[in-house]
């Protein structure tokens, strides 16, 4: 009589937000299990309150002129494969074969080619993978005294799991910019990334005040000024700083040798202007210097004591962020078009106020802004575009509150000085006191602290993949 082996209980994974970041790790594990000659059952528990997989702050937009700021051949989700997301565009007839490479595609369009690669990834994998949407906040992660975690949910739900995946994203936006607290003002979008938080912009007209200059402006300018043609838009931050436009075509990358580049932020500032410069003579563009520094920005940045961090967040990271997170050439010649059309101002400037009056909007309310020179502009509305909060410790979020401590209760673990992300192994999240180690792995923005360049998908598919792998050999 021949022994059966008994089947091998599911490996119980609970992925904790469900945007780009914790798809890419599912896809991952449910890749690898349909891969695997013995057949390990993986039962994977989504928990977000999100309607479905790939909508967060980035991919929860239909607007098809919100672009990708990445070329699409840094958009596969699977590093070793960089051409599957280009040919997908091609395949899907949304753009010759010839230029897909190079192509940035509308944000919504990658939301849909991941969920059909996660969807292809399920139907190749059976029976061996089942997978559940609980579609509510965590509030808790908690370890269990020998293994595994359980999560809590809002409304009470708990989910004992063996491993757990902490991918709730970008944090909340910052708004330290407003002179006061502008919540209750119902011409204010505190959340531009909000899904359906543009939707004002549309249905009603009037001038629209964008508070910041990069990226998400260019999306909220380019939304404001095609939903209304007699409408204006102001851009104000600091130093009116645009971002640099990507190259019309693919110009490379130029990695450095930083063996030598020092390990204080002024050794490594002096180098990196020495690096841009020589490749600016050699190529006649800049841009391959900086995407190539981008390949060893978490090195450097593991150098750095917690001062010259410090020092890098209050200056030398904006002039880093105009140059890597660069506009798509068709956006950035839009947004010239405008400019010239004097539909589109940008600023350098302070807000000092900010007040309810009547405006030119079809409601007859706005909100009249005075700048720190004293101008005053009577606007429908006013969109803070200022980014996201640094400080994870500062967002609010029920389950990161819950993992600090900051709940009242006792700390599960920890973040870097800065508080820019959580402290792990190699994306293992550490215990409070240091040392132990969690069931639980983190990726993306979680990881800033550690990495710095943390939150894009060219560095979070190469976590993802890593995660997976240390979640299915652990
Ligand atoms: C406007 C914008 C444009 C961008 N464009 C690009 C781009 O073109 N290319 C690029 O590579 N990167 C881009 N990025 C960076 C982008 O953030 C990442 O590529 C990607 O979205 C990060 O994915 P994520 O899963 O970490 O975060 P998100 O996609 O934001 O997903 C986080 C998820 O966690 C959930 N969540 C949070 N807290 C909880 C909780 N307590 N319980 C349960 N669920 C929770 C949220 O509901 C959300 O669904 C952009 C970012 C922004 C904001």
């Amino acid at each position: 009589m021949s022994q059966e082996t008994p089947p091998r209980a599911p490996l119980r994974v609970a992925v904790v937000g469900a945007g780009a970041a914790g798809t890419l790790v599912a896809l991952n594990l449910v890749r690898r299990t349909g891969e695997a000659a013995e057949a390990t059952g993986l039962a994977i528990t989504f928990v977000d309150p999100a309607e479905r997989l790939v909508s967060g702050a980035a991919f929860s937009t239909t607007d098809p002129a919100h672009l990708l700021n990445v070329p699409a051949a840094g958009m596969s989700w699977d590093p070793e494969d960089r051409f599957d997301f280009a040919t997908w565009c091609a395949d899907e007839g949304l753009v010759g074969p010839e230029d897909a490479s190079y192509w940035f595609a509308p944000r919504r369009e990658w939301a849909r080619y991941l969920r059909t690669r996660w969807q292809e990834a399920l139907a190749a994998a059976g029976d061996r993978v089942v997978v559940e949407h609980v579609r509510r906040r965590a509030v808790a992660v908690v370890p269990g005294a020998a293994r595994g975690a359980v999560v809590t949910t809002e409304d009470g739900v708990r989910l004992e799991v063996d491993r757990v995946v902490l991918a709730t994203g970008l944090p909340t936006v910052g708004d330290a910019w407003a002179p006061r607290d502008l919540s209750g003002e119902p011409r204010y979008v505190a959340d531009p990334w909000w899904p359906g938080a543009l939707d004002a912009l549309r249905s009603d007209g009037g001038d629209v005040l964008v508070v910041g200059t990069g990226l998400t402006m260019v999306d909220v300018a380019l939304t404001a000024l095609a939903a209304d043609p007699d409408r204006r838009v102001v851009a104000l931050s600091r130093h009116g700083r645009l971002p640099h436009p990507h190259a019309p075509s693919y110009l490379g990358e130029v990695v450095p040798d930083v063996r030598a580049w020092g390990s204080t932020l002024p050794e490594v500032r002096a180098a990196a202007h020495a690096h841009v410069g020589a490749v600016a003579q050699l190529n006649g563009d800049w841009r391959p210097a900086i995407d190539g520094i981008r390949y060893r920005v978490a090195e450097l940045w593991s150098r750095f004591g917690v001062e010259d961090r410090r020092a890098f967040l209050a200056g030398a990271a904006g002039e880093w962020g105009v140059r890597r997170h660069r506009v798509p050439p068709t956006s950035d010649a839009l947004l010239a078009e405008h400019r010239a059309a004097g539909r589109l101002e940008v600023r350098a400037g302070t807000v000092t106020a900010v007040e309810p009056c009547s405006s030119t909007g079809a409601s007859g309310e706005g909100l009249e802004v005075t700048t720190a020179d004293g101008d005053r502009l009577r606007v429908a509305c006013v969109v803070n575009c200022t980014g996201p909060r640094h400080d994870v410790r500062t967002l609010g979020n029920p389950v990161l509150d819950q993992l600090l401590g900051l709940d009242g209760g006792q700390p599960v673990a920890r973040t870097d000085e800065l508080g820019l992300g959580l402290e792990t192994r190699d994306g293992r999240l550490l215990a409070a006191d240091g040392e132990g180690e969690l069931p639980v792995w983190t990726l993306g923005a979680l990881r800033r602290g550690e990495l710095w360049e943390s939150t894009a998908v060219p560095e979070i598919r190469a976590q993802a993949v890593a995660v997976g792998d240390a979640l299915l050999g652990d």
